[in-house]
């Protein structure tokens, strides 16, 4: 929520949004987007511009909210690893023995 610096007015709908993308990626490798927008107060018509939300993005596709932290599952992780198929020749374990 915000809320206009001159009269403490809340104001739930930015005018204008848009999105400042972090040309270089974070230690993490997740590039930083900040959403910004433009308010204007109903009661005193004061506009300003203010950081509505960050979103952090990862190189795996996680998306971090804030200080909330969504996990978008990898499809990659999904897949089904096949077993590996060992083959036994029972014949030369027959002969080891003889
Ligand atoms: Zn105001």
């Amino acid at each position: 929520m915000v809320k206009c610096p001159q009269c403490d007015t809340e104001v739930k709908q930015p005018e204008k949004t848009w999105q400042l993308i972090s040309p270089l990626p974070d230690a993490e490798g997740r590039v930083t987007i900040t959403v910004m927008g433009t308010f204007k107060c109903p009661n005193c018509g004061y506009r300003w511009r203010t950081k509505v939300s960050t979103l952090k993005v990862g190189p795996s596709g996680e998306v971090e909210i804030g200080s909330k932290r969504k996990r978008k599952r990898r499809k990659a992780s999904e897949e089904k690893v096949e077993g590996k198929v060992i083959e036994v020749d029972i014949s030369d374990i027959l002969e080891e023995e003889l």
